[in-house]
């Protein structure tokens, strides 16, 4: 069955009162027509059976659909790549299981974020998480000075370095001991979930981190990793780092 993410603020009562993007969406896109049914899901982890109706929806159940999400908290900090790249960053990493992203301005990020991009990726995020059928939608922060993330640290946080002799991430990965960090923004919502670690990884820009960049980051309790021998894109390199820490992760 067809899924839509939806405001938790358009639900009133029994009804979603629907934008005229969705309504467009729901009518053209999909072919839905009046009285035909939907999943709503509220990026929070809940969905419900909802039937169209004009520029409405009823909401007719609560649906209990398996768990999706990893049993840990990913923020990724990803400096910003050139041209349209951090689209797929956005996409990918919201595919693999993030459930927050926070583009970096780095000392030497090129791109200089316009306005309407943070929108532009959180519409990605929703239409990936849709696909992916996960129950949340990853938050995309404001894009933030590295420094100003550097103070959103996790229980773990890895920074990936291309070059040196770092431990690689995989091998950093196998101690998984540590305690969850028990913020959770909503006790109703399944995730994050208190219990679950939480880890930051921070992946730089296609020049690299600044050799001040990475001592600060190590100041500030990040641990420098490898990905492997290989130079990955500042768009593939997410991808590789998020799929290890899925993989030691996933149960
Ligand atoms: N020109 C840069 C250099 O020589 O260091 C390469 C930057 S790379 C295109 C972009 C980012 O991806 C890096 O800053 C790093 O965070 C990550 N990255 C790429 N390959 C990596 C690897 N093998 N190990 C760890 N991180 C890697």
């Amino acid at each position: 069955m067809q899924r839509l993410a939806i405001a938790p603020s358009q639900f009133q009562n029994q009804q979603i009162i629907l934008t005229a993007e969705q309504q467009h969406y729901l009518s053209r896109v999909l072919r839905l027509r009046e009285g035909d049914r939907f999943i709503a899901m509220d990026g929070l982890g809940h969905w419900w059976l909802a039937k169209l109706e004009g520029n409405q929806a009823q909401i007719l159940e609560p649906i209990l659909q398996p768990n999706t999400e990893l049993p840990v908290a990913i923020t990724l900090m990803a400096a910003l790549p050139k041209g349209n790249g951090f689209d797929e960053v956005v996409r990918y990493s919201t595919e693999v299981g993030v459930v927050a992203i926070v583009p970096l301005v780095s000392d030497r990020t090129l791109l200089n974020p316009s306005t309407g991009k943070l929108e532009r990726w959180r519409r990605i995020a929703i239409e990936a998480a849709e696909q992916s059928e996960r129950q949340i939608v990853p938050t995309i922060l404001d894009p933030v000075p590295f420094a100003t993330a550097l103070s959103l640290a996790k229980d773990k946080n890895y920074i990936c370095v291309a070059r040196g002799d770092s431990p690689h991430l995989r091998d950093c990965l196998q101690n998984k001991d540590f305690a969850g960090s028990g913020d959770s923004p909503n006790p109703e919502s399944r995730i994050p979930n208190p219990q679950h670690p939480s880890i930051a990884i921070a992946i730089g820009p296609e020049g690299g981190w600044t050799a001040a960049e990475t001592e600060k980051a190590i100041a500030s309790g990040f641990q420098p990793v490898s990905l492997g021998r290989r130079i990955l894109r500042a768009v593939t390199a997410p991808l590789v780092a998020l799929s290890l820490v899925a993989a030691a992760f996933e149960d």
